[in-house]
């Protein structure tokens, strides 16, 4: 306690509630940390999209949830509203939590959201998560490094558009580092990078697979080449959120299938 304070007079900075950035795992609640399941469960608002599942999202008391993803007709909320949002329940003295998929800072906005936190003054805390970008691959039986095959691996977004001027992927340096590819949020542009990497010059045989739900209770998994997995998508018919991993490790999964009991539904 701060002195020169009366009873529950506490100074402004005092009386401000913390932020916990909470990454929530893949989707499967057992591969949630032990923190952010407490932080679930104790914090004044939990502040989520859709990625972290219905049943991860189901653990959260139902009158303390904001859901700040895509709103009734298909618009995201402004990322500029849940920064506010988050300043403005910290400084009423809330714990907050913000939960994100995966680990908050892998593709999450992670860091754009605690920049701000960090300007207005309101503490928080990170609490890392399993990001599916390794996760996802792992539970398909598919080793995102592998010392016999690949000994880097770049984790890219597929959400740009790859034959634009301005797009900040290099798809021929990312082909020629000879190590695995895991691209997230690649499903709709699938054809357009699978393009960019054939063009670069990448084997049209370099093993493929996609990782649609990752730990969720309906889990899919589609494998295929570079030049076929395309058909294969529109095939299995393979919607967001899915991993796509490109290389060689993407066929360890064949060698290892018929012992691999993570999802044994797909
Ligand atoms: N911060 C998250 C990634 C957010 S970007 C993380 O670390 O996992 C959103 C993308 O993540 C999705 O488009 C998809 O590519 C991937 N993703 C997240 N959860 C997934 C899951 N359970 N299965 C497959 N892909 C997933």
């Amino acid at each position: 306690m701060t002195e020169n304070t009366k009873d529950g007079d506490r100074s402004a900075d005092e009386s401000t509630g913390t932020v916990y950035l909470v990454g929530s795992g893949p989707g499967d609640p057992d591969l949630l940390t032990v923190k952010a399941k407490r932080l679930l469960e104790t914090a004044d608002v939990v502040l989520h999209d859709k990625l972290p599942g219905p049943d991860i999202i189901g653990m959260i008391p139902e009158t303390n949830r904001e859901d700040v993803g895509k709103r009734a007709g298909g618009e995201w909320t402004p990322q500029e509203y849940t920064n506010r949002r988050l300043v403005e329940l910290a400084t009423a003295g809330k714990t907050v939590v913000r939960l994100k998929g995966g680990d908050p800072f892998v593709f999450g906005r992670g860091g754009e959201e605690m920049e701000h936190l960090a300007e207005n003054g309101v503490p928080f805390e990170v609490v890392p998560g399993i990001t599916a970008a390794i996760a996802g691959p792992g539970v398909a039986g598919i080793p995102v490094t592998h010392r016999d095959h690949v000994s880097s691996v770049s984790f890219v977004t597929g959400h740009e558009d790859p034959t634009k001027d301005e797009s900040a992927i290099d798809w021929g340096a990312l082909a020629a580092t000879g190590g695995t590819l895991v691209v997230l949020m690649g499903v709709g542009k699938l054809p357009l990078y699978t393009d960019a990497l054939l063009e670069a010059g990448m084997a049209p045989e370099t093993p493929v697979a996609l990782v649609e739900r990752a730990t969720w209770p309906d889990m899919r998994v589609a494998t295929g080449t570079l030049d076929s997995i395309v058909g294969v998508r529109d095939e299995a018919g393979i919607e967001p959120p899915a991993i796509t991993v490109i290389g060689e490790v993407a066929a360890t999964r064949d060698r290892v299938l018929e012992f691999l009991r993570n999802g044994e539904q797909q």
